[in-house]
């Protein structure tokens, strides 16, 4: 998907797609949690993943979508708006995108429908700006779709990741987009609910979370305001927590905080020499865990400074270790050939690999066919933690589940 954040807010002619505020809603569980997370990141550029640009071709295209079932614009302008949003990509990619966007529109069409039988003049705002700065100072986000039916907002939002199931239950982005919708409609309905769903299509994920108006404008006075302060002036405390890694924190590989929380297992160090209690056996190998996961973020950090040019004191890049791979099978064979060597000399029969007869043959006529022939033989050994979902290796019910009593 080569299409940049811009160019999709271009091809698409919406003017309330915004960048991000610098106390982004989507980024709120961050500077809730460690308000100086919002200057450290300042000093890391912006990259956009593909999974970042997946979700803004959905959200575009479940935009165009909806507003061209509301009639808020032309049928040739959405065609014309969507064979440009689509152009890049693959048909695969474009029929997942299809399906979802689908799915989507008619789940928001269904909550609408409904608003509109409590109240026939509910509204619908689609991808609106909704600015909460009164509580935090330039704050404002994208809500993707709000429904006003007078006592109650409803926000949803659509999420096309398919990495983390998003949890609407106390979702401080979408309570912030909440705060924004009681801007637009607090003053002039009595509001008294505000509602929020996640729509997560390719988790097959609807989650919802309702919370009475004032609890929701008590949370912005009370919890909001203190930490949104501290973090646009760049003070505050620096908290390692799971935001950390689900906020996709740019400061991660240089954060102190972040070092110390996956560097605990050097406590050991100062230990008074005896031996390992099982207790602490276990805490080695969980924070010896932590520590190699961080490193190996720390390894490519420094490895893509260092192509972008940055000298770091002691350190060097070298070319790695390669094989030797030969230019071109023809001439190899020729050459072989020539020399006087048979083919069966340098020719191996194969059989193809089960995922390439899968192709091959389909997943039905494969599971016809060669299915009395695939066994699945016991994996190796390894290491869990005792919630994991498998059975454990060497449990009695396992080591007797073939005798007969
Ligand atoms: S990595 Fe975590 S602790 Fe460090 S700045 Fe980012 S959010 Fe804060």
């Amino acid at each position: 998907m080569g299409k940049t954040y811009k160019n999709i807010k271009k091809i698409c002619g919406v003017e309330n797609m915004s960048e991000h505020a610098r106390l982004s809603a989507s980024s709120s569980k961050k500077w809730l949690n460690c308000p100086l997370s919002v200057t450290l990141e300042g000093y890391f550029e912006d990259e956009e993943s593909t999974y970042a640009k997946e979700g803004t071709i959905a959200h575009a295209l479940g935009e165009l979508k909806l507003k061209v079932d509301l009639g808020r614009i032309t049928r040739s302008d959405y065609c014309f708006k969507k064979e440009n949003l689509l152009k890049d990509l693959t048909k695969e990619e474009e029929k997942e995108l299809e399906n979802y966007t689908g799915d989507y529109v008619e789940f928001v069409t269904e909550t609408y429908n409904k608003a509109l039988i409590n109240c026939e003049e509910a509204e619908i705002l689609i991808e609106e700006r909704l600015d909460y700065s009164k509580y935090a100072k330039e704050g404002f986000g994208t809500g993707d779709v709000v429904i006003c039916d007078y006592d109650s907002i409803e926000i949803i939002d659509l999420k096309y990741g398919k990495g983390v199931k998003v949890d609407a239950f106390e979702n401080s982005q979408l309570m912030l987009y909440g705060l924004g919708a009681l801007e637009i409609y607090g003053d002039l309905f009595d509001i008294k609910t505000v509602k929020m769903t996640v729509f997560q299509p390719r988790l097959d994920n609807i989650s919802t979370y309702e919370i009475a108006t004032q609890d929701l404008l008590k949370w912005g006075k009370e919890v909001v305001f203190d930490k949104a302060e501290q973090a646009f002036d760049g003070i505050g405390d620096c908290n390692y927590g799971s935001h950390c890694d689900e906020g996709f924190c740019k400061a991660k590989p240089l954060c102190k905080a972040y070092t110390k929380h996956h560097t605990q297992v050097s406590k050991y160090k100062s230990m008074h020499p005896s031996l390992l209690t099982d207790e602490e056996l276990v805490d080695i190998y969980d924070l010896a865990l932590s520590y190699d996961k961080w490193i190996k973020s720390i390894k490519s950090y420094i490895l893509q400074e260092m192509l972008n040019g940055k000298k770091l004191p002691g350190l060097k890049l070298v070319e790695g270790r390669s094989n030797k791979t030969f230019t071109n099978e023809e001439d190899i064979i020729k050459a072989l050939k020539d020399n006087g060597y048979k083919k069966s000399d340098y020719i191996v029969e194969k059989i193809i690999s089960i995922t390439d007869a899968e192709k091959l043959l389909g997943k039905a006529k494969f599971e016809e066919i060669l299915s009395p022939f695939i066994i699945k033989p016991p994996g190796a050994p390894t290491i869990a933690k005792i919630e994991d979902k498998r059975p454990e290796y060497n449990s009695p019910e396992l080591d007797f589940k073939d005798i007969e009593v």
